[in-house]
């Protein structure tokens, strides 16, 4: 007899978990392992938005429930924000849901917009949560296959229409975890009209869209003209503002759908500790010269390693987002051997392409969140390994 439910022992197993354990046995070991794995900020939150937490965190009257949907302070940030930075309008009342991180948004909202059996069209490669969401919520995620060809954008061409009509929902990220591929409006124009046409509800999460260089700015798939017809889009502050252990992000979009998912928000969560949504509004309100700055440090260490890289013969786009670099794996490893490869031989995590999707394989990735000494330290133990591989002919 167990204790535990089908739908928790269903869920794959945790693909990061193996290298956490050998990452530890090798530290034991006196190896000084360097963890390019975590996709998560190694940099501060900023001080102003530490300042507000604490002043906020002083008011007795921030101590008491939030509203379901997020305090109007947070929310009005939130359309500020689309005002500024995308020329987009939205309505704070109805229109904007302060969520506790995307992970958590984008959990709840397959609970509230697909029923069991329902179909939903995730990009592959693409983060996995996506995956799992949809597995908990009884849905069935069926790959739309992203190929670097074509910047791994959809090719909505190739899907069966079968499956199209099975499909209730669409997601895509962009600039991308873990491709690092960047778009512009058309992608978004084309993936509204893919969605009118075929009757879905369009999800965008937009988790990098302030981390941008090289003169790029992502758009928002807000800017379609009838985007609320047909799309919601998650935005988060752990990215753009070093806050991932915060939990604040929001949904924005089509109003029956954020309303539903203000209905199991109301029933689970009662939503974020109120100085956290108001430091939060405050980082949202600034004139965005925190998430410059960090930017500006992926930028380095991003043209750092790609210099690497090239010289090493590994061949990668340098991206013009994220904190990501993918690359392509040497001629003659699996995703997972050049992983293991990197972890004995040079002690460095990188995470195998596949753990995002089949169509990652023959990739990997790597998240620059350590300094760019660091960076250093993995090129001089990667020009000391032998990158040719095995032939596999
Ligand atoms: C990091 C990340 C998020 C952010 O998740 P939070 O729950 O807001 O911290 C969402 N989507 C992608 C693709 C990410 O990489």
């Amino acid at each position: 007899m167990s204790f535990v439910s089908d739908k928790v022992r269903d869920l794959p197993p945790y693909l990061f978990a193996e290298f956490q354990r050998r990452k530890k046995e090798l530290q034991a070991d006196g190896v000084d392992v360097i963890d390019l794995g975590i996709g998560a900020p190694d940099l501060p939150t900023p001080e102003f938005i530490i300042d507000r937490l604490v002043a906020e965190s002083r008011l007795p009257t921030n101590h008491r429930y939030s509203s379901y949907s997020g305090c109007a302070e947070f929310r009005e940030a939130v359309a500020d924000y689309y005002k500024r930075r995308y020329q987009v309008e939205l309505d704070p009342e109805s229109e904007i849901l302060a969520v506790i991180g995307s992970k958590e948004g984008l959990a709840n909202l397959m609970h509230a917009t697909i029923n069991p059996g329902d179909a939903v069209l995730v990009p592959d490669p693409g983060y996995p949560v996506y995956r799992t969401a949809v597995q908990l919520a009884g849905g069935e995620s069926v790959s739309l296959r992203l190929d670097h060809q074509n910047g791994y954008v959809p090719l909505y061409e190739e899907l069966d229409q079968a499956v199209i009509d099975r499909a209730k929902l669409m997601l895509l990220n962009y600039p991308s975890n873990p491709t690092a591929a960047t778009v512009n409006f058309n992608t978004f124009l084309k993936a509204i009209t893919f969605s009118e046409e075929n009757r879905l509800l369009f999800v965008h999460d937009a988790a990098y869209d302030m981390i941008t260089y090289n003169g790029y700015k992502a758009p928002s798939v807000m800017q379609v003209p009838n985007a609320k017809d047909h799309a919601v889009e998650f935005g988060s502050l752990s990215k753009s503002f070093n806050m991932a252990g915060w939990r604040i992000g929001y949904a924005v979009g089509n109003k029956e759908v954020i309303q539903a998912l203000s209905t199991i928000k109301s029933n689970i969560d009662t939503s974020q500790f109120l100085p956290i949504q108001k430091a939060a509004a405050a980082a949202l309100s600034s004139d965005f010269k925190a998430a410059e700055a960090n930017s500006y440090v992926y930028q380095i260490r991003m043209e750092k390693l790609h210099r690497a890289f090239e010289k090493l013969g590994i061949q990668a786009d340098k991206p013009n987002g994220t904190m990501f670099l993918w690359a392509k794996v040497p001629h003659g490893y699996s995703s997972m051997e050049f992983a293991e490869k990197m972890l004995l031989e040079a002690g460095v995590i990188v995470t195998p392409g596949n753990a995002f999707g089949a169509q990652g394989e023959g990739y990997f990735r790597v998240a620059l969140t350590v300094p760019a000494e660091r960076l250093d330290e993995v090129i001089h133990r990667m020009e000391q390994i032998d990158l040719k591989g095995v032939a596999t002919e």
